[in-house]
């Protein structure tokens, strides 16, 4: 059976286009379910998570995405930060239709 994923490819961040990419492992060393490379403009999602887990995965990513954009670089370290605005805005976004 194929797993389902998602359908975008790219994602638009302050002017920037980044690829969306799907790949078997991001880190041989630790886990990671995703990475952003700022100079290729490159979003990497682990192809072997849920649809759920690569949106919110790519929400942490564009947050990253977002800090950087602002200068605010010392925020897009702190992957906790990140990482609890992507739960927050995952959720609220998926879950209140009709807002956006
Ligand atoms: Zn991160």
């Amino acid at each position: 059976m194929l797993k389902a994923m998602i359908t975008m490819d790219k994602l638009k961040v302050f002017g920037l286009t980044y690829a969306i990419e799907r790949v078997p492992y991001i880190s041989r060393d630790e886990y990671r379910a995703g990475e952003i490379d700022f100079e290729k403009q490159e979003i990497r999602i682990l192809d072997s998570l849920s649809v759920e887990h690569q949106k919110q995965t790519i929400i942490h990513e564009m947050i990253h995405a977002i800090f950087v954009g602002l200068g605010m670089n010392d925020y897009s370290d702190n992957e906790a930060l990140v990482q609890s605005l992507a739960t927050a805005l995952h959720q609220c976004l998926t879950e209140n239709h009709g807002l956006i």
